[in-house]
């Protein structure tokens, strides 16, 4: 198969980590001998530095036309005072609008060599797999009429939620298409006791699910899945929200995971004419200042995004299986980076790699 993949390594710990997921990439094309196109783009602060812009024109064109992209982190402290159109962050929210990526997909699970770490009962978590399907482009964040305005005791706030069928739909389809691949239950959460909007999400979905009849439904208020996702996290398959409670929810459902630096995420488009999703993958974290430069960084964020592309751009199952394997094996012998080894020697975030290059 022909793998035709853009690499944006970005600032930071980012070039760091995608060091380590490109070579796991290279690995998989060798040992499935598919046929790997990689093409270096610039992101971020170092692309300000470079081109005078967070989003070059160049990069927005290569990702409209590649099958997926990878990117590592953006974000360097010098850009802090910096105006919004020339902050680094600038170029994430660009990318993803240029791509039209309308669902971000977080799986969430727990390893079984790092459970000791984690601040929840051991029981309680120990099996937790989920994904969470948060939808991206809508919702509060995006609504108008928004603003403040007035003065004194008139001055007034202003947020507007607003979701259109079309929006639920094409989201909730997603939803219950990779539940399909999983185990098929999708739990949609809303919270249509107060909201109108969230009666038209619960509508919608109700109405979607029809057409997946051998998907299981349930529904959640978000007061009451914010407390199921510590109390029972396995009861989880596919998590369905809209942008603001997945937005909240995801966070809540990484510290199942034990470290920020383990944690792959996808945002997902449109399917196409290649048949493969428009994806850009990138590990949750940030680029990690005070600890870039140092081979101090977590490459399994990164890596466990290069086995979500293979999955869900490439419909490569096996190799997605694998590269999750391999992180599972690399966890069980504790070849892992400072941020999940207290005590001990930690391995480098090279290292880290080596030991998946090896493992796959
Ligand atoms: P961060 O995720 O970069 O770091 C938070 C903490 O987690 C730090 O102590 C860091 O050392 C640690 N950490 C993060 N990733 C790690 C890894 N892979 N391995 C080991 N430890 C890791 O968040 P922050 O400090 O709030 O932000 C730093 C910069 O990154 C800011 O400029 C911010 O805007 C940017 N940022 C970018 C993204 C993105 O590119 N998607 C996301 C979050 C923050």
């Amino acid at each position: 198969m022909n793998l035709n993949i853009l690499v944006l390594p970005g600032d930071g710990i980012g070039t760091e980590v995608t060091g380590e997921a490109v070579r796991v990439l290279r690995r998989v094309a060798e040992k499935w001998n598919h046929q790997l196109k990689l093409t270096e783009g610039l992101l971020g602060g170092i692309a300000i530095h470079k081109t005078g812009t967070p989003f070059p024109k160049e990069t927005e064109q290569i990702a409209t036309q590649v099958d997926a992209t990878l990117l590592g982190a953006v974000g360097l402290p010098e850009f802090d005072e910096a105006p919004p159109h020339l902050r680094p962050e600038r170029g994430l929210l660009g990318i993803r609008k240029a791509m039209g990526v309308y669902a971000n997909l977080r799986p969430v699970r727990t390893y079984k060599a790092l459970i000791h770490s984690s601040p929840l009962k051991n029981e309680l978590i120990e099996g937790t797999d989920m994904i969470i399907v948060r939808e991206l482009t809508g919702g509060i964040y995006y609504g108008t009429p928004r603003g403040i305005s007035g003065e004194g005791a008139e001055e007034r706030a202003v947020n507007t939620m607003v979701y259109t069928r079309p929006e639920i739909e094409r989201v909730a389809r997603m939803a219950f298409q990779l539940a399909r691949g999983r185990r098929k239950k999708v739990t949609s959460v809303d919270k249509s006791n107060v909201l109108e909007n969230s009666q038209l999400w619960r509508k919608v979905v109700i109405e979607i699910a029809r057409e997946y009849p051998d998907v299981e439904l349930d529904h959640l208020l978000v007061d009451n899945c914010a407390m199921q996702l510590v109390l029972n996290p396995r009861r989880f398959d596919v998590v369905l929200t809209e942008n603001m409670f997945g937005d909240i929810l995801s966070d809540e459902g990484a510290v199942l995971a034990g470290s920020i630096g383990m944690l792959p995420s996808a945002s997902i488009g449109d399917k196409k004419p290649s048949g493969a999703w428009t994806g850009l993958y990138e590990p949750v974290h940030g680029s990690a200042p005070d600890i870039a430069g140092q081979s101090k960084a977590n490459p399994l964020g990164a890596i466990g995004s290069v086995a979500a592309m293979l999955d869900y751009s490439f419909g490569l199952k096996e190799e997605s299986e694998a590269v999750n394997r391999a992180i599972e094996m690399v966890l069980s012998i504790g070849r892992v980076t400072a941020d999940l080894k207290p005590s001990g020697a930690p391995a480098t975030t090279v290292e880290v790699g080596d030991a998946i290059v090896a493992a796959i």
